[in-house]
């Protein structure tokens, strides 16, 4: 494997042009509602409002172009899971709370695809298996665990031994656990449709226009690079960015995801691969990779070590979009373990994206409690393709003043645990993340020593 990167700036999904671009917003203006974040959170909330009320007066901003957050920078995995595991859920809020959860999650999942497919969406959705993959015994048992809990709570999922999973996978791993309500999707193309949607119907959104501060009352005033908006009701739609405009700080934690991607594979490379259904995987180490291909062949590979990085002079923000080459770098090198195969194949694109974390792994969705008035849906923990695409709803009852079953989560919340600001955030993060990873290669090492170990013994019988 080579590496001849021709961008490491922007995504893959990017590259085609965006053939609606929207003027920045200058001057005095009003709205009923302001949006703020072109996002696939803000834009479903963009959605859901105009389309339960045609002729609502909305407004969204967006400070560059819509799906330049992590919304077009993700791997466009589309999947079910909320918060750090279905077993974790279980232990936090009982078997019951836990299954409506997790259902929740596949109803976004369902959601989504139903949305692309009433709408007729062309952002290459693929219904697909997503597969988690272990490669110790360790990962097995807690694969098996998860099986266990999924099968108890009356949840599908398929279960694949060493011999099995060898005849789906391009990499060797010993067992994995398949998702079947998943799927696969371009981000981009999904975010700019629905902007061609929106505006279509109404919501006026304008790019290139960053919103700098807000100043309270009724309406709310939003600053503007060069004038104001005055809205009765304002929905963040900001996620890691959040920070930022001085909101959730101390809650939202922005971490970096790194991503690399190959050139388009020949079919003969591809044939070198047993990869015949073209199934995602993630693994199931703590400091994990995931992997897919995209319709044309190439693999789009992410993961390796999160990152964060406080933000210059802020101690409560945490920088955003940033990327670290040594990730990157790492990350071509387990590419090259996971696909010796491809030995004659550059990894040509590389790119990093901010998700917003929280310290509990449940998004906020809902009006902030150091806010009265502005209502925000983010938090997502990096499974925003499901949940934010799927939030819009929420955010519609909210606008509606109406309860409904979709606000009774426990995500359904003005705030999130805090964390202690810079610097000692950042190196606490460090030392967690460091442990992560050691703890994934102690569990490597004793797996291949005792692999070792056991073939010398096998040796030794006669
Ligand atoms: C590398 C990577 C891989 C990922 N892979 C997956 C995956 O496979 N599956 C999955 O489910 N999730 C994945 N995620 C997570 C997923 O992409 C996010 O959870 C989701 O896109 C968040 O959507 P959002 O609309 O809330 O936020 P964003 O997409 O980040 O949108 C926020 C928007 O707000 C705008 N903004 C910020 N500040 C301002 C301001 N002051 N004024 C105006 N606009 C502003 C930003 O420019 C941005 O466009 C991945 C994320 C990354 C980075």
């Amino acid at each position: 494997m080579s590496v001849a990167i021709e961008r490491d700036d922007l995504s893959f999904w990017v590259e085609t042009p965006d053939e609606l671009p929207c003027a920045p917003l200058r001057g005095e203006a009003t709205a009923e509602i302001a949006i703020v974040g072109g996002g696939l959170a803000g834009l479903s909330a963009a959605y859901h409002l105009i389309q339960e009320r045609p002729g609502l007066d909305v407004v969204l901003l967006e400070a560059n172009r819509v799906g330049s957050g992590a919304s077009g920078r993700n791997t466009g995995m589309l999947g079910p899971r909320v918060g750090r595991s279905l077993v974790d859920l279980c232990r936090r809020y009982g078997e019951a709370d836990a299954r409506r959860l997790y259902q929740a999650t596949i109803d976004a999942v369902t959601q989504v695809k139903a949305l692309i497919y009433a709408e007729k969406i062309a952002c290459d959705l693929e219904e697909t298996p997503q597969v988690k993959a272990a490669m110790t015994s360790r990962q097995v048992d807690a694969l098996q665990a998860e099986r266990r809990m999924l099968q108890r709570l009356g949840f599908a999922a398929s279960w694949y031994d060493e011999r099995q999973i060898a005849g789906i996978s391009p990499v060797r791993y010993r067992a994995g656990l398949g998702y079947p309500h998943s799927g696969l999707l371009n981000p981009v193309r999904l975010c700019r449709e629905l902007k061609r949607i929106v505006v279509g119907r109404g919501v006026r959104v304008h790019e290139q226009t960053r919103v700098s501060g807000f100043t309270p009352g009724h309406p709310l005033t939003l600053a503007l690079p060069g004038g104001t908006l005055a809205a009765a009701r304002v929905l963040l739609a900001t996620d890691a960015y959040t920070p930022q405009l001085g909101l959730l700080r101390g809650q939202l934690i922005p971490l970096q995801t790194h991503v690399i991607q190959t050139q388009r594979l020949s079919a003969e490379q591809l044939g070198r691969l047993n990869w015949p259904g073209r199934t995602p995987f993630f693994e199931a180490s703590n400091i994990f990779n995931y992997y897919r291909l995209t319709p044309d062949d190439r693999i789009v590979f992410g993961g390796g070590r999160p990152l964060y990085q406080a933000a210059a002079k802020d101690r409560q923000s945490g920088a955003t979009d940033v990327a670290d080459p040594r990730v990157w770098e790492g990350q071509a090198k387990v590419f090259s373990r996971r696909f010796p195969a491809l030995a004659d194949v550059a990894i040509v694109r590389r790119w990093a994206g901010t998700v917003g974390m929280t310290l509990d792994h449940l998004p906020v969705v809902g009006e902030l409690a150091e806010a009265p008035g502005i209502l925000f849906a983010g938090g997502w923990n990096g499974h925003g393709v499901a949940l934010a695409t799927a939030s819009g709803a929420t955010m519609a009852d909210f606008v509606m003043r109406r309860r409904s079953p979709r606000m009774d989560f426990p995500w359904v919340r003005g705030r999130a645990p805090r964390v202690p600001p810079d610097p000692l955030r950042a190196l606490g993060l460090s030392a967690y993340l460091t442990g992560l990873g050691l703890a994934d290669r102690l569990q490597m090492l004793r797996e291949s020593l005792s692999r070792r170990g056991a073939r010398t013994a096998e040796g030794r019988v006669p």
